[in-house]
């Protein structure tokens, strides 16, 4: 018996297999999404490797100036739907009550001045009383027709988001829309019911059309509905002008922002910078696994086949041991070794995975990324303008905090909300002609701002290439004040830069997925190859349907499950919530043209348009 207590001869120790190793490239909310659901399995090791030195989360992160003062890459909202990223934020043990401020209005400007206020819709009143299912449609018939009730709101109880929106947001005096600008909306129901999300076809039917023509030609949508209600929408939304946008986007980008659900247009923003909030707990959370590794200032700058890097054969051989030869190289820029791996899992952006191709003849062999190069991004810029304060107003609404130090002006023309949503070509400044923007009070929306004594607005514009190639950074923020002062109808005088005591910029440039016409047409699978898997917003079109932050969320976990998949992992957690069913105004419509489709002839591209829409069309280009 006594050589069964002798240790194990080293030999045999070596030769059991290290556990699968994965690269996560990327840091923002779709590669910490991958790595906190791969490491989940203990029997498996992570390493996820984020290019910025300063902060975690991508494009959502933020860090402090040398002042201390927060910046951030731009301020994030947090849809209703966002099932998935609300569990993420569960998930790291945090309370979304105080990480989240409560959902909030939104006031929408368009180049002829305020439009609307977009209402919280799905209030724990109205989500009980909303026609969800059939026999809420017959209790609200039946509410409907008793004395004393609300009829407009009564009304919009009975229709499919987003014509209970139009219905119930509260209109501008000044807003040139008529009842039947309004009505139009409702010729788009038909190309709504035949655009299936999930659906690959659908997709590439409507892919190479652009949303002017969805909404104008095909919708019957008036000019002035266009331009006050779509426009802007699209400006903020999928960031970009209609005839750049493709109609599948603005069809899958406003089904999920407003169509499929009751208030899914209702947003929740964060109570202060979202690294900050939420990130730097969920690193604690994951480096307390023991087998995830978060490396910070570590840009990849190529991706190899194990035995492909020069200098590599100690790691190559370990890679090859782990996974039988289909080992992968992982070169980080300023390593004097590459990382062996056996899955990666790229949680970069668009363009950045299309930048990683051209250096790693690996990726760029795959078919998968044959059309990369063609991916576009929209640039962002984000001013914060920190501003001498003016008197306290107080009394203000929506929003966590409901004072302000901004001017009262100012205080007074964003007294509805803290969030005003802007499309373009406002105030007729040059800079404006393609960009749409936001602006927010932060100290009714950031808990530090509100204890602050500096007034503070911040201004992201999107699509804002001229806005970034200014230098100047008081330069941009004199001409954020004269943008905001311009949308909120205030004197310029009003936000004059003398009042500026500090500003912060940041520049994304081409940082934002870009859903230009036959965009879906270029975007990838979660897998892209042997090992090699991504995810992000812009990954998998066809599949779950969301948008954004909570795409990335969802996809991250779905590589993660096809990256455990393939390895054998059995504990990846990876669970996605689905999105939300049809609603049944929306389901029947969906059965009516399905009907239709099957009746009409084979490569029947887009519904026909509504009736009306050949009129304007004509009434429009005489005028
Ligand atoms: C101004 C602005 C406002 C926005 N508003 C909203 C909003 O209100 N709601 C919403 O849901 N979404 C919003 N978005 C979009 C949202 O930020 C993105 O959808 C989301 O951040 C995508 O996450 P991601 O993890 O896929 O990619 P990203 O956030 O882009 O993260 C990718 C990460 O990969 C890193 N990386 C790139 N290349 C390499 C490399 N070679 N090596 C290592 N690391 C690399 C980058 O540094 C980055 O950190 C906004 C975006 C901007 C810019």
């Amino acid at each position: 018996m006594l050589h069964v207590l002798l240790p194990l001869p080293l030999s045999l120790a070596a030769a059991s297999p290290p556990p699968p190793h994965i690269v996560v490239v990327g840091g923002g909310w779709a590669g910490y999404t991958a790595a906190e659901a791969l490491s989940a399995d203990p029997a498996c090791k992570v390493t996820l490797l984020e290019a910025s030195p300063r902060a975690a989360g991508g494009l959502a992160g933020g860090w402090r100036t040398p002042g201390g003062r927060p910046v951030e890459a731009g301020i994030h909202g947090f849809w209703r739907e966002y099932k998935n990223t609300f569990k993420v934020i569960d998930d790291i043990g945090l309370d979304a009550d105080e990480v989240l401020g409560p959902f909030t209005p939104s006031a929408l400007v368009s180049k002829n001045g305020p439009v609307a206020v977009a209402p919280v819709l799905a209030t724990a009143e109205a989500s009980t009383t909303a026609a969800t299912t059939p026999d809420a449609l017959l209790e609200l018939l039946r509410r409907a027709s008793m004395p004393g009730a609300d009829p407009l709101k009564q009304i919009a109880d009975l229709l499919p988001a987003p014509l209970d929106t139009a219905l119930l947001a509260e209109f501008s005096e000044r807003s040139p829309l008529s009842l039947l600008d309004r009505a139009s909306g409702v010729g788009l129901l038909a190309c709504w019911a035949d655009f299936r999300q999930e659906d690959a076809d659908s997709w590439a039917r409507y892919d190479d059309v652009s949303a002017e023509t969805l909404f104008k030609d095909y919708g019957g949508v008036t000019d002035p509905l266009y331009d006050e209600l779509v426009a802007p929408l699209l400006h903020v939304l999928p960031m970009g002008p209609g005839y750049d946008i493709s109609a599948a986007a603005a069809l899958s980008c406003f089904h999920v922002f407003a169509l499929q659900s009751r208030g899914a247009f209702d947003v929740r923003w964060c109570r202060g910078g979202i690294t900050e909030r939420i990130f730097r707990p969920w690193q604690e959370r994951l480096e307390a696994r023991g087998n995830v590794v978060l490396r910070g200032g570590a840009r990849v700058s190529g991706i190899a086949p194990a035995g492909a890097v020069d200098g590599a054969a100690a790691v190559d051989g370990a890679a090859a041991t782990a996974t039988g030869g289909g080992g992968l190289l992982v070169q980080v820029l300023g390593d004097e070794t590459p990382l062996a791996c056996d899955a990666i899992v790229l949680a970069v952006g668009a363009t950045s995975a299309a930048r990683l191709c051209e250096s790693s003849p690996l990726l760029a062999s795959l078919p998968a990324t044959q059309r990369f190069g063609e991916l576009r991004g929209v640039t962002c810029v984000a001013v914060r303008v920190y501003l001498q304060p003016a008197p306290r107003t107080t009394g203000l609404l929506g929003g966590s905090h409901a004072s302000t130090l901004l001017p009262p002006a100012v205080a007074a023309a964003m007294r509805a909300s803290p969030v005003t949503v802007c499309g373009p070509e406002i105030g007729g400044m040059a800079e404006l002609s393609e960009a749409g923007f936001c602006v927010y009070d932060l100290q009714r929306m950031h808990d530090e701002h509100a204890a602050g004594d500096l007034a503070v607005l911040e201004v992201d514009f999107y699509r804002a290439e001229r806005i970034a190639d200014v230098d100047d950074d008081h330069a941009v923020a004199r001409l954020a004040l004269e943008a905001a002062a311009a949308a909120l109808g205030v004197p310029a005088a009003t936000l004059d830069p003398s009042l500026i005591v500090d500003v912060a910029v940041v520049r994304a440039r081409r940082a934002v997925s870009h859903f230009a016409l036959g965009s879906a047409a270029l975007s990838p699978g979660l897998r892209l190859g042997e090992g090699v898997y991504a995810c992000g917003d812009w990954v998998d079109r066809t599949g779950h349907a969301s948008w954004s932050t909570e795409k990335a969320v969802v996809t991250g976990r779905q590589a993660a499950a096809a990256v455990g998949r393939s390895l054998g992992l059995r504990a990846v957690d990876a669970q996605v919530i689905p999105a939300a069913e049809d609603t049944p105004q929306l389901a029947v419509l969906r059965k009516i043209s399905a009907a239709l489709r099957a009746a009409a002839p084979t490569g029947t591209a887009l519904p026909p348009p509504a009736p009306w829409a050949a009129l304007l069309k004509a009434v429009s280009s005489q005028r």
